[in-house]
């Protein structure tokens, strides 16, 4: 259980106070941030989801007057003096508590983002992991931590929390999208999280020329400019302490009818109090629009993405200026995101690279920000491959094997775990998992000739011991495809379920896989990038920039896995490792 969730969200939620209400900009511009006198700061640990230079280059190549210190600078370090090969699974979760705790997913037995317990599929961000994380030993060591969205520093207990900062979050509701018709006013309702059949009423009015504008108990919204987050903040009472909050509205398309994206309610999880109050004072806060609904609404979707980075950076700039921190751990999801959404998508190349051109600015302003007695880690958690085609993994599995197991996919990652049931159970003696994974390793991909997958693992197999997933929860098999290849867990009976519109089917397999556009099959608009493929494939590889006083004397290429940066790290500034940390 997320149990920050009942320390901060849940509550009863008061709107008490209006505070303000802005337009273009969410937040005011922090000021001067550029810290001087402190030399406390001796670490800036920077996550960047998905960072690899060879999927975004060709995006980054094309921003003009790139930031010195920025995205393309980072690149630019780290393009010829690194290549970082990620743990197995490459995904998300897993790479992250990897990376913080120097043990392999087997060790810390979070296999994926949604992953499978025996009752239920669970959030990987949110699962418990027994092997320490460095942010919990550098705390218990005397050092000062801060952290700033880094994946499973989530306030949930003690030891995923740091001292200043915002909590890793996962928003429990989604925005709602609403359609209003020029002339009239529609009466909507956002429901108060805190209490149970208590909502807040807004009125949505669409004037005749399609102007939009909005009544909220905490002040008035408009006009909206479309594509342009608004956002109205309140004071709310959560387990009797007042914090802002904010409300936030997107317009989306216009037309005859208009559609508003409203935001859920939405806390901020803060770490230590004066922190906490320093963001409320600054309007540093937010409530997210992000909505994969939107992703072909691409100024709309980039919009909220740029909204939300926007909040990040503010708060990443408060705490850097702040002179009681040894370390800050910051993490950016937009790289990733955009790869995810935009990977070979030449329709929306040029919001794309507009988009990191202002990212690229902003890591720019916070990596000046940084004060020069500190060093400076930059690594990503998985590389990315552009998706040719999405293929049903029960198919590939064959039912007959599929139906005595769960089968669960993610990207380029396709498991076979025990039913029901707990997850140490042996599989029935009619399954025998060599053979199986001895014909998965066979299988060869008639639309391109290449093998599927790059590896297939056994529970309890040799090679199982040599990727270090040897713990008890481990599926029964785990197979990584080769590039380009996705999977989906679908009930569907067809094999190839979708492929992207720049993977053509060869003339002489036209018969077997005819044009998606004339069959009814799906000709995937998203995800157009993808990761969990196997580690070995040099686009599922990250990046290292290694900075600062202690870290600039190691060459970045001496660090060959994430799993052994952490010791490198640990070591060179003569820090305690976790106490799991044997690499
Ligand atoms: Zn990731």
């Amino acid at each position: 259980m997320r149990k920050h969730y009942s320390k901060f969200v849940i509550g009863s939620l008061l709107a008490i106070t209006v505070i303000s209400c802005s337009r273009f900009s969410p937040f005011p511009r922090a000021e001067n941030v550029a810290p001087t006198a402190q030399a406390r700061l001796k670490l800036v640990w920077l996550s960047l989801d998905g960072f690899n230079a060879g999927a975004v280059n060709p995006w980054t190549s094309k921003i003009r007057s790139p930031h010195p210190k920025g995205l393309v600078w980072l690149l630019n370090s780290a393009n010829s003096q690194s290549d970082l090969k990620v743990i197995n699974p490459s995904i998300t979760a897993p790479s992250h508590i990897s990376t913080i705790t120097c043990t392999g997913a087997g060790v810390h037995g979070i296999l994926d983002n949604q992953s499978w317990t025996g009752t239920a599929t669970v959030g990987g961000f949110n699962r418990e992991y027994a092997p320490e994380n460095w942010v919990n030993s550098l705390r218990k060591q005397g050092l000062r931590v801060g952290s700033a969205l880094y994946p499973s520093i989530d306030g949930n207990g003690e030891s995923r929390t740091a001292d200043v900062g915002i909590a890793y979050d996962n928003p429990g509701s989604q925005p709602q999208i609403l359609s209003v018709q020029n002339g009239t006013t529609l009466n909507a309702v956002i429901p108060d999280r805190g209490e149970a059949g208590h909502t807040f009423p807004i009125d949505i009015t669409a004037a005749s020329d399609g102007q939009i504008s909005i009544k909220t108990p905490w002040g008035d919204v408009g006009p909206l400019t479309k594509s342009a987050p608004s956002d109205v903040f309140l004071m709310s009472k959560l387990n009797g302490a007042t914090r802002k909050a904010a409300v936030s509205f997107l317009l989306v398309a216009t037309g005859d009818k208009n559609t508003v994206e409203v935001s859920p309610i939405e806390i901020m999880p803060a770490f230590g109090e004066e922190f906490t109050r320093d963001l409320d004072a600054k309007n540093i806060t937010f409530s997210s629009l992000r909505d994969y609904r939107l992703q072909s609404n691409t100024s709309s979707f980039i919009s909220t993405l740029e909204h939300r980075r926007h909040f990040i950076v503010e708060a990443d700039l408060a705490m850097l200026a702040r002179n009681d921190l040894d370390v800050n751990f910051l993490y950016f999801e937009d790289l990733d995101v955009l790869l995810h959404g935009y990977y070979h998508d030449d329709v929306n190349e040029a919001a794309v690279v507009e988009y990191l051109e202002k990212f690229d600015q902003d890591l720019g302003r916070l990596l000046s920000a940084i004060p020069s007695s500190s060093n400076l880690v930059v690594l990503g958690d998985h590389g990315m491959s552009a998706i040719s085609y999405v293929l049903n993994a029960r198919k590939i599995l064959t039912e007959a094997v599929a139906s005595k197991g769960n089968v669960t996919a993610s990207g380029g990652a396709m498991y076979l775990y025990p039913p029901q049931g707990d997850m140490t159970q042996e599989p029935p003696a009619d399954l025998d998992l060599s053979a199986v994974a001895g014909k998965l390793r066979d299988i060869t991909l008639d639309l391109t000739g290449a093998k599927l997958f790059g590896k297939v693992i056994v529970r309890g197999s040799q090679e199982a011991r040599d990727e270090g997933l040897t713990g008890k929860n481990m599926p029964w098999i785990m197979a990584f495809a080769n590039g380009g290849v996705a999977f989906k867990n679908s009930v569907e009976n067809k094999e190839l379920l979708a492929r992207a519109n720049w993977s053509p089917i060869p003339e002489a397999l036209r018969a077997k896989y005819p044009d998606p556009m004339n069959n009814g099959v799906l000709v995937i608009p998203a995800p157009a990038g993808q990761h969990g493929h196997w580690n070995e494939l040099p686009e599922m590889r990250t990046k290292l920039v290694l900075e600062g006083p202690v870290l600039g004397g190691i060459d970045p290429k001496t660090v060959e896995r994430t799993l052994g940066l952490l010791p490198v790290v640990a070591d060179a500034m003569h820090w305690q490792r976790p106490s799991g940390c044997k690499q």
